[in-house]
């Protein structure tokens, strides 16, 4: 079987290390064999993207222009965006109709970020003496950035869009479940003229492939997206090595509903906040707090609402619950509800693979409901990053923010009242890096995004989003 290439300095290469398959797991199909990369493969990426970015065509290139390569490399995602979705989808199992809304975000954050850096300005610091403090910002040369399998196209958009805005050039490496996206995104800065070696494309496993990026000499910054353990590692080579890191990991975001909110909007709103995607969003609301006085009420329009969600195909007519992204993750998303029905939980919508006979032989699970457990139960704590919800009632603010916070994530927060003295009170208590008030998983580039406390360490995204990639210097000009 051929084995698709990945991309070194403009030349695409088969690659040294261990290949792997990509299967398609609405159906179990085979989608190719893909290259692995190896040690020496990855040190000859760094190498490529090392002397491609000193290059003065590059080092000296200006905003402008290169603001003018980051828009041509969003028009080509735009002309591509199906084709792109296609791969995506095939690849993740992930509703065609969200793979076409990332590719949309993916265009997206390359205009957002060579808007960036056509309007930003360095500064001029207060002068305490004879001179002018100027300070300038600088790329630190090569980035290592690592993505995930569960929305690729958007979030190795934001990454490299924001770190080649910034002068860098990148070592891009995909998850073993998803490296097309990735693939396609190389053939595109070489379509639109980016000179080689700026966007280097490496597939391969995590222990290999990805370990010998981190911890290559020439990688000046790691820009992380993942699981919390493989952050923690990662975190742990970057300390030892001295260069920084931007980790973005996992959550199990509080989802509030008090009860004087818009009940019907919150049902939506709760619904969707954890079974889109089904349910494998680093953001996913999956621990639902409703206050007890409408405990009973709120819960029966939720199930309601999720009974009603149709389990399909990622890209058939009215699916609205796809795959989960391989039938391994589905095994542990089985473990998980196991252990809530261990430790007292209540089933009480999904809770099993579904029967519907008409449904191809993918890795599909119903959307699960859970009530009767504690916060502390396994459930509660750890992430399931897959199509379950944990209920729990809570008595009053004190309560509810002990609640919430009880969790060693931070990344997400939906808080649904008419009041907005309590939702400012609630928001500001809530250890998160974003909350939603009466909406739910709205996303822009424009804002910073990442996590509190085991969710990340930096701020991907927002205007100052491309400090993550740059070092500041100060030059002092003496003026005496
Ligand atoms: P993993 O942490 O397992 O993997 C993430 C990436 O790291 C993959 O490319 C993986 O490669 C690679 N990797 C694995 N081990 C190593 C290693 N030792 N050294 C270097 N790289 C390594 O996460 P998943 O892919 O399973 O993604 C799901 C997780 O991502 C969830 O926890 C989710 O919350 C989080 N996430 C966070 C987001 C955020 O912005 N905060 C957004 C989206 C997801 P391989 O695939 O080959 O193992």
């Amino acid at each position: 079987m051929n084995i698709k290439p990945f991309l070194i300095g403009g030349e695409w290469v088969q690659g040294t290390g261990t290949p792997f398959d990509s299967v398609n797991p609405a159906n179990g199909e085979l989608n190719g064999r893909i290259g692995g990369a190896s040690a020496a493969d990855v040190d000859h990426a760094v190498r490529n993207a090392q002397r491609a970015q000193r290059d003065p065509r590059w080092r000296n290139m200006l905003p402008h222009e290169r603001a003018r390569l980051l828009n041509r490399v969003a028009d080509l995602i735009v002309e591509r965006g199906s084709e792109l979705a296609s791969i995506q989808m095939r690849e993740n199992g992930k509703l065609r109709s969200e793979c076409l809304a990332q590719a949309g975000a993916a265009a997206g954050a390359f205009r957002y970020f060579a808007g960036v850096i056509e309007t930003m300005v360095s500064e001029i610091a207060p002068s305490r003496g004879p001179h002018v403090a100027n300070v300038v910002y600088e790329p630190f040369g090569v980035v290592a950035a690592i993505t995930p399998w569960n929305s690729p196209l958007t979030l190795e958009a934001q990454k490299v869009a924001a770190a080649v805005a910034a002068g860098n050039a990148v070592v891009l490496k995909p998850s073993e479940i998803t490296p097309g996206p990735a693939l396609e995104l190389g053939r595109i800065f070489l379509d639109a003229g980016v000179p080689a070696g700026i966007l280097n494309v490496v597939t391969g496993l995590g222990g290999e492939t990805g370990l010998a990026l981190v911890q290559h000499p020439e990688v000046r910054m790691i820009s992380f997206t993942g699981g919390t353990a493989t952050g923690r590692a990662i975190g742990r080579i970057a300390a030892e090595r001295l260069v920084p890191v931007a980790l973005e990991l996992g959550g199990k975001s509080p989802h509030i509903v008090f009860a004087d909110a818009d009940l019907d909007a919150a049902a939506e709103g709760v619904v969707s906040g954890i079974f889109t995607s089904s349910g494998q969003s680093c953001i996913a609301g999956s621990r639902l707090f409703i206050e007890r006085s409408i405990y009973d009420d709120f819960l029966a329009r939720v199930v309601e609402r999720t009974k009603a969600l149709k389990v399909g195909p990622p890209d058939a007519d009215g699916s609205q619950v796809a795959p989960l992204s391989s039938f391994v993750h589905r095994e542990r998303v089985e473990a998980y509800v196991q252990s809530a029905r261990d430790d007292g939980g209540t089933i009480v919508a999904g809770g099993k693979r579904p029967d519907d006979a008409a449904l191809p032989a993918g890795a599909f699970y119903e959307p699960t409901i859970i009530t009767g457990l504690t916060n502390e139960a396994k459930a509660c704590r750890e992430e399931i990053f897959g199509p379950v919800l944990c209920v729990l009632p809570f008595d009053g603010e004190a309560d509810l923010v002990e609640q919430a916070n009880g969790t060693s994530f931070g990344l997400g927060c939906g808080i649904w009242t008419e009041s907005y003295k309590k939702a400012w009170r609630v928001a500001r208590a809530i250890e998160a890096g974003t909350v939603w008030v009466n909406t739910y998983k709205e996303l822009t580039v424009a804002v910073p995004f990442g996590g509190f406390k085991d969710s990340g360490i930096g701020r991907e995204k927002g205007y100052y989003g491309i400090r993550v990639y740059q070092e500041p210097k100060t030059i002092l000009w003496g003026m005496k």
